[in-house]
């Protein structure tokens, strides 16, 4: 029986696409190998790749002028190479937001002058700062921010005018809802939270800015490698790659993007609405900047919050415990989690609450 999943990551994947994987796994389109079998130089590989650009770019609407690559090292590895491509003068600005900006700010420190220009934890990143009143420095290569926190529910509605390029991890929710790429100069996301198994990175980059990596950036950490190798310039990761695709393939048979935000604001219009309105849960964040991909929420009862993880584990609602900096519970409901699983989840907040008041 398969249980409704509300894990940050790696996290659930659309149905549809796993039994597809399964259906083709032993042989892959006649090959007679599986997927994971084939070498990536086999002229059966190449469609996959070729046709999950193709994918991104139709979904995102991504222009020429950008380049998509599929690498590995996680959206982590993103944090050491967005300075190791980009810092040319050794400045670079970041809004520190939650968890993951601040440890891409800490790497950034590691090879140049990296500012905090903007930052939300003196309320436990309950918000996200505003964007208009941040003051940039001329002198920077690029900014960075994270769009969405994982860890702490929040996300920008809006993002920051920026002279210099924006450099953006949509890693909990790229493919979620619509953005305007040519607003940003790089986008990266590591795969396992919106899009396929651990293991792929996608990077969005602005054709001209990848153009100078520092001297001193790795080889596979440039992303004009990659770019001039169509992402296979050594072993990919031939499976994440192939799951992304079927992935990209399924949002395209759902309206794409914005059929597939529709539904991601209902489910957490659901969930947001029924912690509001309940008098054992609350959600902390700045109700403007709410998620609708991560939604922590406590009863205020570290006793309570155990016993609701537990409880819920057995009723079939399992990785439901909230990270340790914020604690209590946190419901993950990307793209692939059904209406069904929020409501399930929101029918067993209740049945708890009432047994609990
Ligand atoms: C999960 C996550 C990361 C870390 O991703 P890895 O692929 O594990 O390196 C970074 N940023 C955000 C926003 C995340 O949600």
């Amino acid at each position: 029986m398969r249980v409704y999943n509300f894990s940050a990551g790696p996290s659930m994947l659309p149905l549809e696409v796993l039994e597809e994987a399964q259906k083709e796994f032993l042989d892959f389109q006649g090959t007679g190998m599986s997927v994971t079998e084939i070498s990536h130089r086999d002229k059966a590989f190449a469609p996959i790749v070729e046709e999950a650009e193709s994918l991104m770019r139709e979904l995102m609407n991504i222009p020429e002028n950008y380049c998509v690559l599929f690498v590995q090292g996680g959206a982590s590895q993103q944090f050491a190479a967005v300075p190791l491509n980009l810092m040319h003068t050794g400045k670079a600005d970041y809004i520190v937001t939650g968890n993951f900006s601040k440890k891409a700010w800490q790497e950034g420190q590691i090879y140049g002058e990296a500012r905090k220009v903007a930052s939300s934890e003196d309320k436990n990143y309950t918000y996200i700062p505003d964007v208009d009143k941040i003051a940039f420095n001329d002198d920077s290569d690029y900014v960075h921010i994270c769009s969405n926190n994982t860890i702490f529910g929040t996300r920008y509605v809006k993002f920051p005018e920026t002279k210099k390029p924006l450099v953006c991890d949509m890693s909990s929710e790229i493919l979620s809802r619509e953005v305007d790429v040519t607003k940003f100069g790089v986008i990266y996301a590591g795969a396992q939270k919106n899009l396929a198994p651990a293991g792929v990175t996608i990077v969005i980059a602005r054709k001209d800015l990848i153009e100078n990596p520092l001297p001193i950036c790795p080889t596979m950490l440039k992303w004009k490698t990659q770019a001039d190798n169509g992402s296979l310039y050594n072993t990919p990761p031939c499976f994440s790659i192939y799951m992304a695709n079927l992935v990209l393939r399924h949002l395209k048979k759902l309206g794409g993007i914005k059929e597939i935000n529709k539904v991601n604001e209902y489910k957490a219009g659901l969930l947001y609405d029924f912690i509001d309105n309940s008098k054992l849960y609350t959600n902390g964040v700045e109700k403007k900047y709410r998620s609708i991909m991560n939604v922590p929420f406590v009863t205020g009862s570290k006793e309570l919050d155990e016993k609701f993880v537990k409880e819920a584990k057995a009723a079939g609602l399992v990785s439901i415990k909230g990270h340790r900096l914020v604690g209590g519970m946190r419901a993950s409901i990307y793209n692939a989690m059904p209406v069904e699983g929020v409501k399930a989840l929101i029918e067993f907040m209740k049945k708890f609450e009432k047994e609990n008041a």
